[in-house]
């Protein structure tokens, strides 16, 4: 059983008894913040129901002093699964010949967009893999399109490592937010998940080069991938304080049949749990979604994340009969809804876990205020 006086003196009784107050949770956040390595590491491996409890409880205020019960949803258009890259636990990997790849033409993805604004979502996230037909270029018109049309919406892009100037060209064409997973911080570990020539100095240089050309940047790692310890994690932690994201995705890893992680074992919902508590408490103002992944490894996974520090949904307006190829893990749900049906699905389930939908832009807090 963890000892909190193991970790550091001054937080013992605060990791024994759950905050009352916004301001206990503060003194919490502060003192974790100051933890090194070995000390978040210890932290996460040893960390017993307790812990967990006390580290939810101060989660909660801090998300309820700065978001209060605000759900935001953001609307998911997953517009290619096709991807030249080979990521050892993606469903979609190049390599994987039992995948049905499919491509949204620019009408097909504008369709998805009206519904969405129909549907009052107002941040649209376009998702894809690294599609080569997808060139920067093509990028930014549909961009600077869906901008034209509806210019008070908030626009995600998630489609992978670009050179520096791409991101800046896509930012000028009018994107706002930039989804890019980092998946480890740590490199060996990093290694073990992707093929020679992907390498986890890139993928930080392309998060940095992100946030340099003004974007909303989204980084976020999987928990419980086959050889991870609890000191990859802790590196996933301190990697996270040095970028500073607006935008922090983290989910089980769940793996998928036909790659070469296939026969591991997923993550724990426990530890995803642990996890977004601790993200919410040394990042008191990151948009956390709740993601798909810990919906599939549990049917209240998603309602459970809420409670744990979460505060978005990303509901799926990819056109229903795709949605089923864009499998980057088994079972994943989700995949047989309309995009009104997944509108209606989640608000309810929002409303039943005490929390209220918001589907503006649900930008950072202190975004407007700095615009940086
Ligand atoms: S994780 Fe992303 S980059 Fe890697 S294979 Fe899957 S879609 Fe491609």
């Amino acid at each position: 059983m963890i000892q909190p006086e193991m970790i550091n003196p001054a937080m013992r009784s605060k990791l024994l008894r759950p905050a009352s107050s916004f301001e206990e949770a503060e003194a919490l956040s502060r003192q974790l913040s100051l933890l090194n390595r070995a000390q978040l590491a210890r932290l996460i491996a040893l960390a017993t129901p307790e812990t967990e409890a006390s580290l939810r409880a101060a989660a909660g205020w801090l998300r309820e002093h700065y978001y209060g019960r605000k759900v935001y949803l953001r609307g998911l258009i997953e517009f290619s699964n096709v991807c030249r890259k080979d990521c050892f636990y993606c469903g979609i990997r190049r390599s994987n010949r039992n995948v049905r790849r499919y491509r949204l033409t620019e009408a097909q993805i504008l369709a998805c967009c009206r519904q969405g604004y129909e549907l009052g979502y107002r941040t649209f996230v376009l998702q894809s893999g690294e599609d080569p037909a997808f060139t920067p270029l093509r990028l930014a018109w549909l961009v600077a399109e869906i901008r034209r049309r509806y210019p008070d919406v908030a626009l995600t892009l998630s489609v992978g490592e670009l050179a520096a100037a791409d991101y800046r060209l896509l930012r000028q064409a009018g994107a706002d937010r930039y989804l890019l997973r980092h998946e480890t911080a740590d490199a060996a570990h990093f290694a073990s998940l992707h093929p020679a020539g992907q390498t986890l100095q890139q993928r930080q240089t392309c998060l940095r080069e992100l946030g340099a050309a003004g974007f909303q940047v989204g980084a976020g790692f999987m928990v419980g991938t086959p050889g991870q310890t609890a000191d990859c994690l802790a590196q996933d932690l301190l990697f996270l304080k040095e970028l500073q994201p607006q935008m922090i995705g983290i989910g089980p890893f769940i793996p998928q049949q036909d790659t070469p992680l296939g026969q591991d074992q997923p993550g724990h919902l426990r530890q995803t749990l642990l996890l977004l508590s601790l993200l919410r408490l040394l990042f008191p103002k990151a948009l956390l979604p709740a993601t798909t992944a810990v919906g599939t490894l549990h049917p209240l996974g998603r309602e459970l994340a809420l409670g744990a520090g979460a505060n978005v949904l990303m509901p799926n307006l990819s056109p229903q009969e795709y949605r089923i190829d864009y499998a980057l893990y088994d079972n994943k749900i989700c995949t047989g809804d309309e995009a009104a049906e997944c509108r209606v699905c989640l608000q309810k389930r929002v409303e039943s876990a005490g929390y209220t939908i918001d589907t503006g832009r649900g930008d950072p807090v202190d975004w407007e205020e700095t615009g940086s």
